[in-house]
């Protein structure tokens, strides 16, 4: 086979995988980095079809410009082109707002929906003469691993190993070649049942010492995870931004979550802001999930204007803060930018690593359990750590820098 990275080889983000297997060329994901401005992958040739892993805009972003000028299926699971869609809609209304000029429009959006084509996971499809399955591949509902059968190709875009509230972790595939996300090649993660508990802690200290606690957390994944940890813990606990909306999504496929009644207890049991004036109701309670996580725009930010000032009351990250980000610099400098001012932050601020990748020894041990001959570590800005460990029981590692051809 033969590859090419068009983005996403030697860094978190923009990911496209060009692949050239048994005289068919695919795509295994196409998205775009968000940010201001967003970035993008090289421009794909003409492919047979997309494959597309899950719908985080990394991934997924780019997919309506290719439909804007190819006309091939995209192949992806019906809760993945549920949320795709919604992001799509979401990226377009913050590209207007920006002004950036952006590669594509509502036209391609509707064509890109258009073009799905639904798969399930273990379920086996043709696409020309490829046979692909797809398995669950435990980082966001509805998230799958491709396996190209006949070539013993496994591609493992963004994969989590262990089980958290809301998804059991991915199993290993047997494969010779291995696609393999590193994006935390070298970092551990932190045992999760401890991981809630300090978790719990510090919300319950917050909220018994009079302050709020103001949770920024992803719509997709993060805010549902969080409200099924804080279930239990007896706060007055608000949800704002796509949250909800998502988590409705997400429990119309019941079969993608690891519990769907214990999701539906966790939504029930917390309210949902819809208005202007929710976000002031939302202020009188202890706990607010919020949009965005990393604090770059969204509702979090008019929280955070009212709580900043109070020591009693504390921002609580959920998860790795990405250079350049609101979030970053508050917990490097105790400041945020906040309406084009810089604001200094006087309140708490607390990290917890609620990561939905696996950490390094996790990485290491999905693929061992793979055994393959051949490892491609991408989606990594620091893979080296995790290819010298790897290379200890595969015969070749490779560690694609964007747009380098690799023939396997
Ligand atoms: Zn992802
Ligand atoms: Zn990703």
């Amino acid at each position: 086979m033969d590859v090419e990275f068009l983005g996403g080889g030697n860094e978190v983000g923009r990911l496209g995988i060009y692949a050239a297997i048994d005289g068919q060329v695919m795509l295994f994901d196409y998205g775009l980095t968000p940010g201001e401005p967003p970035e993008y992958p090289k421009q794909a040739p003409p492919v047979n079809g997309v494959f597309l892993s899950h719908a985080h805009l990394d991934h997924s972003g780019m997919t309506p410009w290719l439909s804007g000028r190819y006309d091939v299926p995209i192949y992806a699971t019906a809760i993945t082109q549920e949320i795709a869609s919604l992001l799509f809609k979401d990226t377009l209304k913050i590209a207007e707002s920006t002004g950036y000029p952006f590669p594509y429009d509502k036209i391609d959006v509707r064509q890109a929906v258009q073009n799905f084509v639904s798969i399930t996971p273990g379920q086996s499809i043709e696409v020309d003469s490829l046979y692909v399955t797809s398995h669950s591949s435990g980082h966001i509902p509805g998230s799958v691993m491709f396996e190209v059968e006949d070539s013993g190709v496994l591609f493992a875009c963004d994969i989590n190993t262990i089980d958290t509230r809301l998804l059991r972790g991915a199993r290993p595939v047997k494969s010779d070649v291995l696609f393999l996300e590193g994006t935390y090649s070298g970092q551990e993660h932190p045992p999760r049942t401890e991981l809630e508990r300090t978790f719990l802690d510090t919300v319950d200290e917050v909220v018994a010492s009079g302050g709020k606690a103001i949770v920024p957390a992803f719509a997709v994944g993060r805010s549902q995870e969080i409200a099924m940890i804080l279930r239990d813990c007896g706060h007055d606990v608000w949800l704002d931004g796509m949250g909800s909306r998502v988590a409705d999504i997400f429990l119309r496929h019941p079969q993608y979550v690891r519990s769907a009644g214990d999701l539906k207890k966790a939504m029930d049991g917390l309210r949902v802001v819809y208005s202007r004036r929710g976000r002031e109701l939302a202020l009188q309670g202890d706990v607010i999930i919020t949009t965005s996580g990393m604090l770059n725009g969204g509702p979090v930010l008019g929280y955070v204007e009212a709580i900043r000032n109070d020591p009693q009351s504390a921002i609580i990250l959920t998860g790795y803060q990405v250079e350049g980000t609101n979030g970053r610099r508050l917990l490097e400098y105790g400041e945020i930018e906040m309406y084009g001012l810089t604001q200094r932050v006087n309140c708490q601020v607390h990290f917890f690593d609620f990561s939905a990748h696996a950490g390094h020894s996790q990485l290491v041990s999905f693929a061992r359990s793979c055994s393959p001959d051949t490892v491609v570590i991408f989606h990594s800005d620091n893979p080296e750590p995790l290819a010298e460990e790897i290379r200890d029981f595969a015969s070749a590692v490779h560690l694609p820098k964007n747009e380098e051809r690799l023939a396997i």
